[in-house]
């Protein structure tokens, strides 16, 4: 493994923490919650690790999903090759969040996906940490059900590296514990505010705002929650999740009876 893969998602958390931490520091939406809450350390470690991880494992998993579509599909294909690089980038948006959208409301139907997704939602703060604690599974599931659609129709590396980017940038921000208004734009976009509902630990926004960048898939498929003016009271789920990485990657496969957030 050459150096710079391991440096690679060092220097992205380094950038992230640049701006997120002052950020969380200016807007905070929970005021007395700190920086170095605890897990924080586990968080961190969990990024680096799926980064580490997941990168060859993907990329073979994505060279035969081109491999299979070239084969299948390759009018559609050389169609959607022809297209304005920004018109890429907005399918690649919308397409990719609808994998999302998908695969993150199968992980909270299908009671053995749930044993994964499960480590994602036992956060009891939020910040921009939340994002990176993921099961390595978990994560590799999301990155097939977004990134290969975007790979099957061909579209160009720019526009696939344009959803990798706005989606990084999505995954601290809509976990961040800032305070933003969307206005009516919270209705299309994914805001702080409505994946906070998605973790919330109160009953009624269970199984909601599934999608990470368009909050119009929701809407779409009625299951969005966005009341105004109210926030959740407190996050987490009721199953305990133990605390540090190996036993946290372990956790899915222990024997217990299979049960829903
Ligand atoms: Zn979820
Ligand atoms: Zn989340």
């Amino acid at each position: 493994m050459s150096v710079s893969l391991f440096f690679a998602p060092v220097k992205v958390l380094l950038l992230a923490a640049a701006v997120f931490i002052p950020f969380e520091r200016l807007a905070g939406l929970h005021q007395a919650q700190r920086v170095f809450r605890q897990g924080w350390v586990t968080d961190l470690l969990t990024g680096l690790i799926n980064g580490l991880l997941l990168f060859s494992v993907l990329l073979l998993a994505l060279g035969g999903i081109d491999a299979m579509a070239a084969a299948g599909a390759s009018q559609l294909r050389h169609w959607i090759e022809t297209r304005p690089l920004p018109a890429q980038c907005l399918l690649a948006l919308v397409v990719g969040d609808l994998g999302v959208y998908g695969i993150h409301r199968l992980e909270h139907t299908v009671p053995w996906l749930w044993r994964f997704h499960a480590v994602h939602h036992s956060a009891e703060e939020m910040d921009w940490l939340v994002g990176f604690r993921f099961h390595p599974l978990d994560l590799f599931l999301v990155r097939i059900a977004s990134l290969g659609p975007l790979v099957a129709l061909h579209l160009a590396p720019p526009a696939i590296a344009f959803f990798i980017a706005v989606s990084a940038w999505q995954s601290w921000l809509v976990h961040a514990n800032v305070r933003i208004r969307y206005g009516p734009l919270r209705w299309l976009f994914v805001s702080p505010e409505f994946h906070r509902w998605h973790h919330s630990a109160g009953r009624e926004a269970r199984n909601k705002n599934y999608a990470s960048l368009v909050a119009g898939w929701d809407v779409v498929f009625g299951t969005v929650h966005l009341p105004g003016g109210r926030r959740p009271l407190r996050y987490g789920i009721d199953e305990p999740v133990p605390a540090g990485w190996i036993a946290r990657f372990f956790h899915p496969f222990k024997r217990r009876p299979m049960t829903l957030k």
